[in-house]
């Protein structure tokens, strides 16, 4: 474990943050959920920069969810109290993508991220089969299964949410490197989540895909696929 000397402002440096998922609890994906990443990563290959679209539209949903939660309180959340945050990092190699919406408990980052609702698989490969000439990439978000359009890209996710629905709820980290499980950890590995509640998804990218880290591709990217997200958008890059 590296130390992280001079960081602390004024703080003593005696306790090491805690591991992002050391201890974390091991889950399987549904079987449907390895289908489905298998399919999306196998057939949509060449248009693998829908992994924007799919994840700025999940942080817009989310954005939307809690600007709805915060009316129904009695409050005025405006579409500029929220953000969408969309992150290069160069020499880290991530893409990172935060929002301050609703964010996820323990249990649906269970439900939403490691099992598939409506058991369309069949019918998803099908149309993905059928497909093949025109636009199979509106496909995943018909199916609702935009979220493992990450795995296109990036050969390790992980995601740390914080639910605005449950009060007490803890910030948790799910990380996962593989099509068949993942695993769940209580904590922000260490970098705090900007909003009080939101959800922070960073794209460990593949080899293939580092193109994608290079100046001004994301910013193209999200140009192109975010022109009727409601809420603003800030992108920045990194590297040395
Ligand atoms: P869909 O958006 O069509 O439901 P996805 O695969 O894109 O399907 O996402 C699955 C679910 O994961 C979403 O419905 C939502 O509940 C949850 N989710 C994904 N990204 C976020 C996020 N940034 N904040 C909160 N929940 C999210
Ligand atoms: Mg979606």
């Amino acid at each position: 474990a590296g130390s992280d000397a001079g960081a602390g402002a004024g703080a003593t440096a005696t306790a090491p943050p805690p591991p992002a998922a050391a201890d974390g609890e091991t889950f399987q994906f549904q079987a449907e959920v390895s289908r489905v990443m298998k399919l999306i990563i196998n057939s949509l290959y060449s248009n693998k920069e829908i992994f924007a679209r799919e994840l700025v539209s999940n942080a817009s949903d989310a954005c939307d969810k809690k600007r709805f939660l915060s009316l129904t309180d009695g409050g005025a959340a405006s579409e500029t109290d929220f953000f969408i945050r969309v992150k290069a990092d160069g020499d880290a190699k991530t893409i990172t993508i935060e929002d301050n919406g609703i964010g996820m408990t323990k249990q649906e980052l269970i439900a939403n991220l490691g099992s598939i609702a409506t058991s369309g698989t069949a019918k998803f490969a099908e149309a993905l089969g059928e497909s093949a000439k025109t636009d199979d990439v509106t496909l995943i978000g018909q199916f609702g299964v935009g979220f493992y359009a990450a795995f296109l890209v990036a050969d390790h996710v992980t995601v740390v949410s914080r639910s605005a629905t449950a009060a007490s709820s803890p910030t948790y980290t799910w990380t996962s490197d593989s099509e068949s499980s993942y695993t769940i950890s209580e904590g922000d590995g260490g970098v705090p989540l900007e909003g009080d509640s939101g959800t922070r998804i960073t794209l460990h990218v593949k080899s293939g895909s580092m193109e994608l880290l290079e100046n001004h591709r994301l910013g193209d990217l999200l140009r192109r696929y975010s022109e009727f997200i409601a809420f603003p958008i800030y992108a920045w890059e990194t590297s040395t």
